[in-house]
């Protein structure tokens, strides 16, 4: 707690009364301390692909260049780093529209069992290749929300794709829909390798990865999770997550079916 005081006087310098401000700053600082952390993950972030294209622009310039087969690995992984540097800006740049409300939601009625559909269908070479079993319960009632689709469609598309990284081979992944009251309940559960318990309540936080390593590989970004809770609230929504270390994850999104948009 921060204190001011002032006093205040009359025309001959009298004191006649004092007026105290108390200040909470606790919420200030942490803030401050947010956005320090937030400038010194991005930094470090954008620093790891920048020293591995300049390392390996530089080997290949110094003489690599003449070794065919070196040149075009090396060229491989140059291109896999700016990829992720795009990537990275891009989720960047769409959280801060989103902080300063400068994303436009386009609402409308759509056919979520048709999105969640479609989705699936953009994910199928992923699934594929590491041979996940998809269970999919649309039971058929043909939901009709209120809602931005390409946003819901990205928000499906980041658990998704979460739910296939974080899963080893040949496992089962499930998606069900089902309404209860005025919301509609989107689940998703995967068989994978789970998110301890103690990082359970900080998933949803920026560049917060259990294994910051594994994530990169997969070419996470970090920033995937927390994007899609701010589009959920946007909605009016929730999203929640259970997980159990090794035995598997599930992802719920709470969306209400009517939204009224103001
Ligand atoms: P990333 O780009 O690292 O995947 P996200 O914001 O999408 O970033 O997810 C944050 C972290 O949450 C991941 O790095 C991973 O540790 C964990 N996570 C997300 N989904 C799952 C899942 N289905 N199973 C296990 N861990 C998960």
């Amino acid at each position: 707690l921060k204190a001011n005081f002032v006093y205040l006087k009359n025309e001959n310098n009298q004191v006649k009364g004092l007026v105290l401000v108390l200040q909470d700053i606790t919420e200030h600082e942490k803030l401050d301390n947010m956005r320090k952390e937030f400038v010194a993950n991005v930094s470090h972030e954008l620093k790891t692909p920048i020293t591995t294209v300049k390392s390996y622009t530089e080997t290949l310039l110094d003489g690599a260049m003449e070794d065919k087969e070196i040149c075009k690995s090396f060229l491989n992984v140059i291109n896999r780093e700016s990829e992720r540097m795009a990537r990275l800006v891009s989720d960047l740049l769409q959280l801060s529209r989103l902080d300063y409300k400068k994303t436009s939601f386009n609402f409308s009625k759509f056919n979520l069992d048709k999105l969640i559909k479609d989705v699936v269908n953009k994910l199928e070479i992923s699934f594929k290749e590491k041979n996940h079993t998809l269970n999919l319960g649309l039971n058929d009632e043909n939901i009709i929300i209120n809602g931005d689709k390409y946003k819901i469609e990205q928000v499906l598309q980041n658990i998704l794709t979460n739910a296939i990284k974080y899963t080893p081979e040949n496992g089962i992944i499930s998606i069900d829909v089902k309404k209860q009251k005025e919301y509609v309940i989107i689940s998703i559960s995967d068989n994978g390798i789970g998110i301890p318990k103690e990082a359970i309540p900080r998933i949803f936080e920026r560049f917060y990865r259990v294994d910051k390593a594994r994530s990169r590989d997969m070419g996470g970004t970090g920033l995937g999770l927390s994007i899609a809770k701010h589009i959920i609230e946007e909605h009016k929504g929730d999203i929640s997550v259970e997980s159990e270390l090794g035995k598997g994850t599930t992802f719920k999104i709470k969306l209400p079916v009517n939204l009224i948009v103001l």
